[in-house]
């Protein structure tokens, strides 16, 4: 496999990592990085892309046909007659990993059709596993890392005129000195594509990358590199281009969000709390969010510009992992079951009516049915808005796989996730249904799974989120789409308050629609 970028060199040509030499992609600790774009190249291929993972995931994509459409790509959602499809991965859980090489054998058809098209392995796995995944699908020409995507179009240009795969990964976490690894995760201009986004008006903007907590189960601190907060003003300009491109909310994202802390080299600092005031002040922005949060980083002001922001969304995403003090030391968490207590009721003290969600991880190495029942008591009582659950999924390459046997039975971890789960869903209906009777504000996303069945045009169901990020549902033309409007709440399932939306404020008329049918059978789920 080919490297165009010369760079450190790692068993032959076959296996080239990149450093920091890129020319023209800029570093992530630089000055703002986002320019005027030239105008993109007139459409004459198209471009098929499928990720996988989180919300870095999704941005990352985003960029990635942003910058592959400059270059004269379109977007096609037929991977059968595209002429390059991309597969974003994730490598948090075995099972993601799966999913991507059951996605490549469904396409590897395609290539042997034609064997012009280019199939590329972007993200995660690709930087973790490298030249290893075409072990396994040797019809894949490219292999591109988290820290090296803003090389893609060039990379595909190679292998189309070369028919030479290219490999761009960045350098491991102990391939060389900080600096130098921390250079290898370049920045990538973020050119936007909003083709790519949920809503027009609802974007992610990343503030961080990386990750160094290393939590032992954890492959993030590998694949995503070392942890590194972007400048300010970088961020401010990204979000006023947004802003001006007509949307509303944006999403601050980062591994440990609430870790963020850009160091301007001259004495000063900019702190989370800082980087939100500043965001707040643009003109026109509506709804500032931010996930995720690490439970030992959320600082009293952040806290409270949460509490005083208007435009901040009154919502907390903290995963605690475990109930259990053993299991957090043997994940190295870096804090206690008390200590992330003591963070939530000082959240919900200064910010009264927040909203604070989880995410757990079951059947830990070690985790004991006596260890388990401290989670189930943590859930029982914290009132969790909802919580992520997983079952521990051994990974290669972290400190879990080398220091503690995956000793809990894969039918033990099953039950543990469906029973915390059910725990949750049962406290997730208590949240929802305190609900009933309040009016809550809720930006508008687009019909419902259910509205979506009827012909755009008339009074469908729409969704929205509300300031404490509950889903809300209710009936209303299409034209509320994007709008910021007041809903009342009359019922609530698990995870869906159901209510009428007050439509004058809005639209200009009168009064307010009925009420959102409830489903028959009121269940837990999603609408
Ligand atoms: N940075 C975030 C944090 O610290 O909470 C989360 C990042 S991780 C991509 C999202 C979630 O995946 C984690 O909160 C954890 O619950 C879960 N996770 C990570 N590694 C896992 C593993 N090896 N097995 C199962 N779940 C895992
Ligand atoms: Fe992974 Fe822990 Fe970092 Fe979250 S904080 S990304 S779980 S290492």
């Amino acid at each position: 496999m080919k490297r165009i970028v010369p760079a450190l060199v790692r068993g032959g040509a076959d296996a080239i990592k990149v450093s920091s030499t890129y020319p023209s992609a800029p570093s992530y600790n630089g000055t703002p990085t986002m320019t005027a774009r030239p105008p993109a190249a007139p459409a004459s291929k198209t471009v098929y892309i499928e990720t996988v993972g989180c919300q870095m995931n999704v941005l990352d994509s985003e960029l990635v046909v942003g910058a592959l459409k400059r270059v004269g790509y379109a977007l096609t959602h037929d991977p059968s007659t595209a002429d390059l499809m991309l597969f974003n991965t994730c490598s948090v859980r075995e099972h993601a990993e799966d999913k991507t090489f059951s996605a490549l054998g469904r396409v590897a058809p395609f290539k042997l059709a034609n064997p012009a098209k280019v199939i590329g392995v972007i993200g995660c796995m690709a930087q973790k596993d490298g030249d290893a995944i075409r072990a396994r699908a040797p019809y894949v020409d490219l292999v591109v890392g988290t820290g090296q995507l803003a090389k893609i179009p060039e990379l595909v240009a190679i292998i189309q005129e070369t028919r030479d795969p290219q490999l761009a990964v960045s350098l491991g976490r102990r391939e060389a000195g900080k600096r130098e690894v921390e250079m290898s995760f370049e920045s990538f201009d973020p050119t936007r594509d909003p083709e790519m986004r949920l809503t027009p008006f609802q974007a992610y903007v990343r503030i961080q990358i990386g990750c160094d907590k290393f939590c032992t189960y954890c492959v993030v601190p590998s694949t995503r590199g070392p942890e590194q907060s972007r400048h300010p003003d970088s961020i401010l300009n990204e979000v006023r281009i947004l802003v001006d491109q007509g949307c509303k909310e944006v999403t601050l994202i980062g591994q440990t969000v609430n870790s963020y802390i850009y160091d301007h080299g001259d004495g000063r600092r900019t702190r989370f709390s800082d980087l939100i005031l500043r965001i707040h002040d643009v003109a026109g922005l509506r709804r500032i969010k931010f996930v995720t949060n690490f439970p030992k980083d959320m600082t009293d002001d952040l806290l409270d510009a949460v509490r005083d922001l208007p435009k901040m969304v009154k919502y907390l995403h903290v995963p605690l992992q475990s109930g259990c003090d053993d299991v957090l030391g043997r994940m190295k968490r870096l804090y206690t079951v008390g200590e992330y207590w003591e963070m939530l009721h000082r959240s919900r003290e200064r910010i009264p009516g927040v909203a604070v969600s989880s995410d757990f991880i079951v059947g830990f190495c070690g985790e004991t049915d006596a260890s388990f029942q401290k989670s189930l008591d943590v859930v029982d009582r914290a009132k969790f808005k909802n919580s992520f659950i997983f079952k521990y999924s051994e990974r290669p390459g972290t400190k879990a796989m080398e220091r503690y046997p995956d000793d809990v039975p894969d039918a033990v971890k099953k039950q543990r996730n469906h029973d915390l789960l059910m725990l949750q869903n049962e406290r997730s209906l208590e949240d929802s249904r305190a609900m009933i009777g309040q009016a809550v504000e809720v930006l508008v996303e687009g019909p419902s799974r259910q509205g979506a069945k009827s012909a755009p045009g008339g009074i469908r169901q729409l969704i929205g989120r509300t300031m404490t990020d509950h889903i809300a549902v209710f009936d209303g033309p299409d034209r509320l789409v994007g709008e910021i409007l007041t809903v009342d709440i009359a019922e609530a399932s698990g995870f869906t308050l159901y209510g009428a939306a007050r439509t004058g404020e809005a639209i200009g008329g009168e009064g307010v629609l009925p009420v959102a049918r409830l489903p028959r059978r009121m269940g837990l789920g999603l609408v």
